[in-house]
């Protein structure tokens, strides 16, 4: 039998349980998860710590440029966090904090050794992803963030995700970063639009969908509903406090079945027992 685990927050048990049980009952070979990078997959080196990509991009640049970073930051965060960012503010933005970053000429080598030292897997992520990959289950990873940078984490912790969509830094012969590929903007809100190819045929063939993100918008990456089950990590950013009953509550709003504070623990135990109870179940004992 299917339980929730204890440490997950739900607006009401009965729908979440139906939920469970039909991605139990369809089994592991019609699952796939739709994952977010950015401090759903991140958190910080301490417990309370936060981090992701643009922290590690602003341990890289001089005081002006992280000066320069905060204000295009500060400029759409209230309204992010509100939930009033609109398509056009988000292009704008995303393209003038990536136009900011590509204009140091990083190393790549630099971004790596910075996200390695500033950033961490969160807990509970590798177990997760261990999870996916011992039961064939695909991984993707949807991100508004910096392709280049998931992978030196998918490589560092030994994740294998079967698509990672997101944005590219196009980096020179010498391994320094030039620019950035303006074809294929990804950003917070338009991450369903720019991952359909990929995301609409596996669909296709595996209709069930655990999907994990962190900000309201998130929400959004993969259409439906009965056949989604919408998890998100809640954990304060650096520097922003929140009233937790509050989130919690925006949360169900925004369409979230499932909310877990900072540990993506109990995600990884769902992934388990849909994959247990799928080979309990009489039709599999009797085959
Ligand atoms: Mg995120």
């Amino acid at each position: 039998m299917i339980t929730i685990p204890e440490t997950l927050h739900y607006k009401e048990h009965k729908p979440v349980i139906q939920k469970l049980s039909a991605f139990a009952d369809a089994g592991p070979k019609n699952l796939h998860i739709v994952a977010d990078f950015d401090l759903t997959l991140t958190a910080g080196k301490n417990h309370g710590d936060n981090l992701g990509t643009w922290d590690v991009m602003d341990a890289l640049m001089p005081p002006e440029g992280v000066q320069a970073h905060n204000a295009i930051y500060q400029s759409f965060r209230p309204t992010e966090r509100a939930g009033k960012l609109t398509e056009a503010v988000a292009k704008e933005k995303w393209s003038e904090t990536l136009d900011l970053i590509t204009s140091y000429h990083m190393r790549i080598d630099d971004i790596e050794e910075a996200f390695l030292s500033v950033a961490a897997l969160r807990t509970g992520a590798k177990e997760l992803f261990d999870a996916c990959a011992s039961n064939d289950i695909p991984t993707v990873i949807l991100s508004s963030g910096i392709r280049n940078v998931i992978e030196i984490m998918a490589n560092h912790y030994s994740l294998r995700p079967n698509f990672i969509l997101s944005n590219d830094l196009i980096v020179d012969d010498s391994g320094r970063v030039c620019d950035w590929d303006r074809e294929t903007l990804i950003h917070v809100l338009n991450k369903h639009e720019m991952g359909h190819k990929e995301l609409s045929s596996l669909r296709t063939m595996r209709p069930h969908v655990l999907l994990l993100g962190d900000v309201p918008a998130d929400t959004m990456m993969v259409p439906g509903d009965d056949n989604v089950i919408r998890i998100r990590v809640l954990d304060p950013r650096k520097g922003e406090t929140h009233n937790l009953r509050k989130e919690i509550e925006e949360s169900f709003t925004a369409g979230y079945d499932l909310v877990t504070e900072h540990s993506l623990e109990p995600v990884a135990e769902i992934v388990l027992q849909l994959t247990e109870a799928y080979s309990l179940t009489p039709a599999t004992l009797s085959e």
